[in-house]
């Protein structure tokens, strides 16, 4: 029997432990061979750590997701999957090559949102002067480019990610404020007083917390004015005001999309030879943007796409 051959689009959390997983359920690669092709250059690495690379606690290495390995497994990194054609069921790459598939698993996770804020993004929808978001280690190396001690940093949003960045800048040595919309921090988690106790503490480390106001525009060097008038202080703006799915090879491909790629128990999209996990992926069970349930996800396909009845 000819190994079926699977096509990966993503080499990030969700992506690399599918290959994983399937690699540990055909180790011999007798029922399917595997590539995986990720943007980002190099190894996967634990995302969830990236705040603990800009405080220093570690460095890139350490971050970095164990290898993924076997007979059957080919990475691709530092290149892009630009185009999925269903009916030739094959992927055309940045580099000009193409792969063909059986099977192609889209764990394509998912773009920090950055509000619609004046100043924030500059023309073709980059990120402005002294703007930064932290989803990669790249936006991980650009804020350590723009934060040094002393640098006064604005982190947009008070969330789980916001205030965890704020403490690792401030870690850093960066004078840091917290500006989030909602009347409190993790407004999805904590209740009033238990936000306040939290923002007290944050106070006790030298992090400002300025809650229920709007962000208007913002200014380098400046900072950011909020919609009452007053100007938050700053160099350097990290936006940590949520993500969205990285939807837009599924979208263009016809592959049903809604918040996510719509997924059914299966984790299959509207056709039924392309599946999406994790972030990228829409499932009725909700709890997108967290790796747990895409590990999950990864688990249960690479088991049903590497079983022989498949
Ligand atoms: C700073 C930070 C802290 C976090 N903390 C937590 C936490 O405490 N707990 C928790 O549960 N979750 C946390 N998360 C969320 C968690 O990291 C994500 O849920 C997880 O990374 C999702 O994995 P994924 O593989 O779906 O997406 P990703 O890890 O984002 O991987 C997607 C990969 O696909 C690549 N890609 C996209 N499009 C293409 C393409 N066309 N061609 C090739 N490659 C492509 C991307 O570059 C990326 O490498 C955190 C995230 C961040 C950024």
């Amino acid at each position: 029997m000819t190994p079926r051959h699977i096509v990966v689009v993503g080499n990030g959390m969700v992506g690399s432990r599918f290959v994983e997983e399937a690699v540990r359920h055909d180790p011999d690669g007798e029922r399917v061979r595997i590539t995986i092709v990720g943007n980002e250059a190099g190894r996967a690495y634990n995302r969830v750590l990236l705040p603990g690379v800009i405080s220093g606690r570690y460095s890139t290495d350490e971050i970095l997701l164990p290898r993924v390995d076997g007979p059957s497994v080919r990475v691709r990194s530092g290149t892009e999957v630009t185009d999925v054609n269903r009916r030739a069921r094959c992927v055309a790459l940045s580099d000009g090559t193409k792969l063909s598939f059986d099977r192609l698993v889209l764990a394509t996770g998912a773009h920090p949102r950055i509000p619609g804020v004046f100043g924030l993004r500059a023309p073709q929808g980059r990120q402005g002067s002294g703007v930064a978001t932290l989803r990669s280690l790249v936006d991980c190396h650009r804020i350590e480019r723009l934060v040094r001690s002393g640098t006064r940093v604005v982190v947009l949003g008070g969330g789980v990610l916001g205030l965890e960045t704020a403490r690792s800048l401030a870690i850093r040595g960066a004078h840091v404020s917290v500006v989030e919309a909602a009347p409190w921090v993790l407004p999805r988690q904590l209740d009033r007083s238990a936000a306040k106790i939290l923002a007290d503490s944050y106070a006790s480390l030298g992090i400002a917390v300025r809650c229920g106001r709007k962000a208007v525009s913002w200014q380098p060097g400046h900072g950011l004015e909020l919609d009452d008038g007053t100007v938050v202080a700053g160099d350097v703006l990290v936006a940590a005001a949520g993500v969205r799915s990285a939807t837009y090879l599924a979208e263009r491909a016809g592959i049903a999309v809604q918040e996510g790629i719509v997924v059914d128990d299966t984790l299959t999209t509207s056709d039924p030879r392309v599946h999406a996990i994790g972030d990228c992926a829409q499932h009725t069970e909700g709890d997108a943007g967290l790796v747990s349930p895409g590990w999950k996800q990864a688990a249960v396909l690479a088991r049903l796409l590497s079983s022989p009845g498949c």
